[in-house]
């Protein structure tokens, strides 16, 4: 069972898009498989062989599984055949939580996968089905978890649910992203856009999470550091001190 299932429609996409949070969960013993929709062909550089080999290069750098389906870069579509295509995968590793774009931009392929991801997570739990492996989740859970990420040049929504700091992984990402030699004219970093989602929560390089719902938190731990860290509590300003109360009169 793999804790990440990370979806994208070509290689390289999942990679610009969240390499350096999953290069994190990695570092903390989480298990990562890689998805792309398609190998990348037609592809307008490079050759299927090629971009295959960048994709498993990156996915050992991120000590990864990968996964390539059948879809053809420009025509991936929502179909019924892609579904069942990627809900087998979603089968097969049995992800605690899958990772897809959000549907937003300008390539009509990442938009796509939006919807076919959305899709194939509903058909990995169906049973009375021919399709091979156990419904994910068994019963009573409805779907494992699902988190989106941003890929398109223009920010067309700025509110994430939440900022990962990348900061200290963004050199490696860089490293990542440089498997991919044959795609040296695409401006990965103004598709990631890395410094302007950290400067969301203060920090130097960002990667922007949405989700359908509000985020759920056990409690408010997240917001609060280490007991052993705080600094001491403020005395409150003179000001504000408070007073005594009135002494009661008699009347
Ligand atoms: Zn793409």
């Amino acid at each position: 069972m793999a804790d990440i299932l990370a979806v994208g429609a070509h290689p390289d996409d999942v990679e610009i898009a969240v390499g350096g949070t999953l290069l994190k969960m990695r570092d903390r013993g989480c298990s990562v498989v890689l998805c792309h929709a398609s190998d990348g062909e037609p592809t307008p550089r490079g050759s299927r062989e090629t971009r295959l080999a960048e994709a498993q290069a990156a996915a050992r750098f991120l000590g990864a599984e990968l996964e390539v389906l059948s879809l053809r870069n420009r025509y991936i579509m929502d179909s019924l055949e892609a579904r069942r295509e990627l809900a087998l995968v979603i089968r097969k590793h049995r992800p605690a939580l899958v990772l897809s774009p959000w549907p937003v931009g300008e390539h009509p392929d990442h938009r796509a996968v939006a919807h076919l991801a959305d899709a194939a997570r509903f058909y990995a739990k169906l049973s009375k089905t021919d399709d091979r492996g156990e419904p994910w989740p068994l019963p009573p859970w409805w779907a494992p978890d699902q988190l989106y990420y941003h890929l398109a040049t223009a920010v067309e929504d700025p509110r994430p649910a939440f900022v990962v700091d990348i900061t200290q992984e963004y050199t490696r990402k860089q490293e990542l992203l440089a498997c991919y030699r044959s795609q040296t004219n695409v401006d990965m970093e103004r598709l990631a856009k890395s410094a302007f989602w950290g400067e969301l929560i203060g920090v130097r390089y960002g990667e922007a999470f949405f989700r359908r719902g509000s985020l759920p938190l056990p409690d408010l731990s997240p917001f609060l550091s280490p007991p052993g860290e705080r600094p001491p509590a403020a005395r409150p300003p003179q000001g504000l001190r408070r007073r005594p109360p009135p002494s009661r009169q008699r009347g």
